[in-house]
């Protein structure tokens, strides 16, 4: 009788075993941190980029689609706000991409030491350059309109049958922040 609870407690820890080894893949091979504190930010200063929109309408995380093409695993947050709202600079940082980068529709990526702020779905009338060096709280985009003009291979469309600013439903920033190349949560960096 005892071999039987041996052999049990065998096969539980070969089960156990087998489920750290499974979180650890899908955690690691989707390249997100899943415990933002063991990064000290606190050599940077942050601020909102949208002062008086506060929502978040998505949070960082796995979420459901909410239309084709974006993410079920959610990099950033969403902050909704009316088209044309001045979009400010989270940190210090050198722009270092300005471009329509697919689903996150038109976005302007600022780098700072091993930080990538990135700010999707903004207006296609850019006001900053790539190489330009800007400051926390200067003025740097401005929240994108939902539907933009027509761009060659732009997939995103909704049922109007017109192009949207990538995979997006309606005006709103999506904030996302990446460290050494890994995606946390926005809102760590503002607590
Ligand atoms: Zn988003």
């Amino acid at each position: 009788m005892k071999k039987i609870y041996f052999y049990f407690l065998i096969l539980f820890c070969f089960l156990f075993f087998a489920c750290c080894v499974t979180t650890f893949v899908v955690y690691s091979g989707n390249s997100f941190i899943t415990n933002s504190l063991e990064y000290d930010f606190s050599n940077i200063d942050y601020s909102w980029p949208l002062p008086k929109h506060y929502a978040i309408s998505s949070a960082f995380g796995f979420r459901i689609s909410p239309t084709t093409g974006a993410s079920t695993y959610h990099s950033g947050i969403d902050i909704p706000a009316p088209e044309k709202t001045p979009i400010y600079s989270v940190a210090d940082g050198i722009v270092t991409y300005l471009d329509f980068e697919g689903a996150n529709g038109y976005t302007l990526k600022i780098e700072n030491g091993s930080m990538l702020f990135s700010y999707s779905h903004i207006a296609p009338d850019f006001l900053v350059n790539i190489g330009d060096s800007v400051t926390k709280n200067q003025e740097i985009a401005q929240v994108g309109p939902k539907y933009i003009s027509p761009i060659l291979g732009n997939p995103y469309t909704d049922s109007t049958g017109n192009q949207t600013n990538g995979a997006t439903t309606g005006c709103h920033l999506h904030l996302s922040v990446k460290i050494d190349d890994k995606a946390i949560d926005p809102l760590t960096l503002f607590r």
